[in-house]
């Protein structure tokens, strides 16, 4: 290949390279990854969304973008486009529907508590594992998100905290649409470089990767020793129980799930989050709290309470307060550290998935 040669194959996106493949394509067109540094820092530091106008850069690094990005070429620039940003009432809360370029809509969250801010990731359009409750998985499985589209969240959620003059991002977790160990080489590489020094340096140890239970990406996770928190989606202790609500459950079960989370405990000693959406009458009794602490017994565990978000395809409803803080209770007494997560924002419709289902609604009117 001649250096700066266009090629013919599908154009990627700038932010869908890691640091190191950025190098390897420098490398490839004849010029020297040391230039890789500045225009990383373009991207991914100062969050330029023109790099023509760019005016550090050496003649080197702006013949090679001359030359591979743009129409025709190797490489575009082209972040999902913001469709709506909808503040809760309250203020804490902040959700973008991001529209990608073929069309598909995902969903981005931004929740502020006391300028500690956390932004809330998609993986997927949609999701492929059903778990009756979820908004996503009402809509089915639609196609993975690409590294430059995970990348593109954090981006648009940091400018429009910068925007607000306040403090960026601190935490991440990737607990919006989709399943992310479904999606895994992907979603490895987007955080590989969101967590990059040189750029947007979020801390991996302040990453969450929240899965239903895919077994062979929690093992993977384990053996690479991935530096982020892992949070496994539990809803039921029992198979039975479990694969009413979350039917992936059928393909990797309880006992097998609980193992590979023991494998990873072992290989990372890093404590495992575990989520339990709580819903009336289904799966919030105090048995049920003695049959998860049973679960769990032996393990650095801390689980999440989730009263349930109510969505248009499920006819449960929350747990309210007061069984939700005695579940709490039956866990405190067999030393299970908990929090039950009130789901801000439910006014922007701050639940995983359905924003994006009351937008093709058509009830949804952005500000
Ligand atoms: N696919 C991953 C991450 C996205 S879902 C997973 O399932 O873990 C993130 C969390 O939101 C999961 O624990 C999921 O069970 C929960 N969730 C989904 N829909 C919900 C709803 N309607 N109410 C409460 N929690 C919900
Ligand atoms: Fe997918 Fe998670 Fe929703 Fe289940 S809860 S359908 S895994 S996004």
């Amino acid at each position: 290949m001649t250096p700066f040669a266009a090629s013919s194959a599908a154009p990627r996106s700038l932010l869908d390279l890691s640091f190191a493949e950025l190098e390897r394509e420098f490398v490839a067109s004849g010029i020297s990854p040391v230039h890789v540094r500045s225009l990383w820092r373009a991207l991914h530091r100062k969050l330029q969304s023109d790099l023509a106008g760019e005016t550090g850069f050496v003649p080197p690094l702006r013949r090679w973008l001359a030359a591979n990005l743009g129409a025709g070429k190797r490489f575009h620039f082209d972040v999902p486009t913001k469709m709506a940003d909808i503040a809760s009432r309250d203020g804490l809360t902040r959700k973008f529907l991001l529209g990608l370029d073929d069309g598909q809509t995902i969903e981005t969250v931004v929740m502020g508590y006391h300028g500690r801010h956390t932004a809330c990731l998609s993986t997927q359009a949609g999701c492929a594992m059903g778990c009756v409750f979820c908004a996503t998985g009402q809509m089915g499985f639609v196609r993975h998100l690409r590294p430059g589209e995970i990348v593109a969240q954090v981006r648009h959620a940091q400018l429009a905290l910068h925007a607000a003059g306040g403090p960026g991002l601190r935490n991440l977790v990737l607990m919006g649409m989709g399943e992310p160990l479904h999606n895994y080489d992907a979603v490895m590489t987007a955080l590989d470089i969101i967590a990059d020094p040189r750029g947007l340096n979020l801390a991996p140890a302040r990453i969450t990767i929240s899965s239903v239970g895919v077994v062979p990406g929690i093992l993977r996770l384990a053996a690479e020793k991935r530096p982020y928190n892992l949070a496994v989606s539990l809803h039921g202790a029992t198979e039975e129980e479990r694969a009413a609500l979350v039917p992936v459950s059928q393909r990797w079960p309880l006992p097998e799930l609980m193992a590979s989370c023991r494998t990873y405990f072992a290989r990372t000693h890093r404590r495992i989050f575990f989520e339990w959406t709580l819903i009336a009458g289904t799966n919030d009794s105090a048995a049920q709290a003695e049959r998860l602490a049973a679960l769990l017994a032996g393990l650095d565990a801390h689980v999440n309470l989730i009263p349930l978000n109510p969505t248009g395809g499920f006819a449960g409803s929350a747990t309210n307060s007061a069984a939700a803080k005695a579940f709490q209770k039956v866990l405190q007494m067999r030393d299970i550290p908990s929090t039950i997560r009130q789901h801000r924002g439910i006014d922007v419709a701050a639940g995983c998935g359905q924003l994006r289902a009351e937008k093709s609604r058509g009830e949804l009117v952005a500000k």
